[in-house]
C-alpha cells in the first residue's frame, strides 16, 4: 500500500465540501470581524475610561500631596514638650517658647518674658 492510496482513502471518507466549507469560512469571517469590530470599540471605551481615571487619578495624587504638606506639621504627640508652664498646679507643656508664652497669657494673663516666670517660678519652690 503506497502513501497516496491512503490519503485518497481518507478523502473518499471523509470528502471535503469545498462549497459549504467557502461558505462556512465566509459567515465566520463576517462574525469574527464583526467580533473584531465590538473588541475595538470596547477597547476605545476602556481607553477613554482610563484617561480619565488616570487624569482624576493625577488630581487626587495633587490633592494628597497638598494633604501631607498640610499633615506634615508635626502632630500633638510628636511635638517633643519641653517647655512646661511654670505656674503652681499647671502641668501644661508646649514644644516651643511661643506655644508656651500665648498659654500664660491666654490662662494665666501673663506677657512677662519666659525668663521672669522661670526665676520667679524657681524662687517660689526654694521658698517651698
Ligand atoms: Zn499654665
Amino acid at each position: 500500500m503506497s502513501n497516496n492510496e491512503g490519503i485518497n482513502e481518507c478523502d473518499q471518507q471523509h470528502p471535503i465540501d469545498y462549497y459549504k466549507e467557502s461558505i462556512r469560512l465566509y459567515y465566520y469571517n463576517i462574525v469574527l470581524h464583526q467580533h473584531v469590530e465590538q473588541v475595538t470599540q470596547e477597547r476605545n471605551e476602556i481607553k477613554q475610561k482610563l484617561l480619565k481615571f488616570q487624569a482624576l487619578e493625577d488630581q487626587e495624587s495633587e490633592l494628597s500631596m497638598e494633604d501631607k504638606r498640610k499633615r506634615n506639621r508635626r502632630s500633638a504627640i510628636e511635638i517633643p514638650r519641653s517647655h512646661v508652664c511654670q505656674i503652681k498646679n499647671c502641668n501644661k507643656s508646649y514644644g516651643s517658647e511661643g506655644s508656651l508664652m500665648q498659654h500664660m497669657k491666654i490662662k494665666h494673663g501673663i506677657t512677662q518674658h519666659l525668663d521672669k516666670i522661670g526665676q520667679i517660678s524657681d524662687q517660689f519652690k526654694s521658698n517651698e
